[in-house]
């Protein structure tokens, strides 16, 4: 039996529905500002689609459009006057970033209080040491999916490709939380192939299209698509849709899997954020 696709689509538009029916009552609304620096195409398509969640579930939201030649401490200065904002509970920064610039300067600017993407070093140490504050959102998304399909993952083993920050070091450690036996493959894992066909759910958040072909999932296992390459304006994900859904049980597509998750998370991150400074004042 093929796999049972998981719409990712869907599942987020529940998620981003049911904040914005929490948000329609506040008073003060949550606030998001998302920074872009330089004319990134696919950085232009994700800041406009955050700033368009925000509008459609009612928080305040600023964008910023920089200039790609903006000096590193302009930013930085850019940075500390949105912590200052009371108006403000997120900040983010679209990455990448032009090379002339520090990114781990700039995430580390960000105050931890609003780092809605969970990438500032003091979240990402509270996201190793399982102290729940704000985690990475797609990283997040990755196990809500997980969880919405109603699939176990304590006990399971978890191969995840690929170890960056952003997405698979964090959803390692997110999945290691949870209980599941986690291996992290990378660029240089001597056997890929024989790694995957161990995994009864499997991530790739690599970034390279048809990475993941059916030999190396194992029948029945769960197989979650991060990764994005775009070709002629269409989006691929690593996985080989069509090959792999004749033995995975669930797969998610590329577009309308995890995609539309992580702006889902970004907005309940964003909630999360305000509610945690209101407590704090
Ligand atoms: P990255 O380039 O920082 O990391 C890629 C990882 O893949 C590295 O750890 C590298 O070791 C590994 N890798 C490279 N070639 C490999 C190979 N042949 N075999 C095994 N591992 C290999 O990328 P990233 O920021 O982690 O993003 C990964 C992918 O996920 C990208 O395509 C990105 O566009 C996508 N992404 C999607 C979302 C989303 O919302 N859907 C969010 C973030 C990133």
């Amino acid at each position: 039996m093929p796999a049972k696709i998981i719409d990712g689509k869907a599942i987020a538009q529940k998620i981003r529905e049911n904040i914005k029916q929490q948000v329609a009552p506040m008073k003060t609304k949550p606030g998001l500002a998302v920074v872009r620096v330089g004319n990134d195409p696919a950085s232009i398509v994700y800041v406009n689609s955050k700033e368009k969640a925000c509008q459609d579930a009612g928080f305040y939201s600023e964008k910023y459009e920089l200039k790609e030649d903006i000096q590193e401490k302009d930013l930085l200065k850019q940075i500390s006057k949105l912590n200052k904002d009371k108006k403000l509970h997120g900040i983010l920064v679209q990455l990448p970033l032009p090379a002339h610039i520090s990114q781990q300067k700039v995430l580390e600017a960000i105050s931890p209080e609003k780092d809605v993407d969970g990438f500032n070093p003091v979240n990402f140490g509270r996201l190793l040491s399982g102290n729940k504050y704000l985690y990475p959102a797609t990283p997040k998304g990755v196990v809500r999916l997980l969880d919405e399909i109603g699939c176990k993952i304590a006990g399971k083993h978890v191969v995840v490709i690929g170890r960056s920050n952003i997405v698979g070091k964090p959803v390692a450690v997110l999945l290691l939380e949870r209980d599941a036996t986690v291996t992290i493959c990378h660029s240089k894992t001597k056997d890929l192939i024989e790694e995957c066909r161990k995994a009864d759910i499997l991530i790739s958040a690599v970034g390279k299209k048809g990475l993941v072909s059916k030999e190396m999932v194992k029948q029945g296992a769960v197989v979650i698509d991060v990764g994005i390459t775009r070709e002629n304006g269409k989006l691929f994900g690593d996985v080989d849709f069509d090959d792999v859904k004749k033995v995975a049980s669930w797969i998610t597509p590329v577009p309308g899997g995890v995609g539309p998750m992580t702006i889902a998370m970004l907005l309940e991150n964003t909630l999360v954020a305000k509610r945690k400074i209101e407590e704090s004042k």
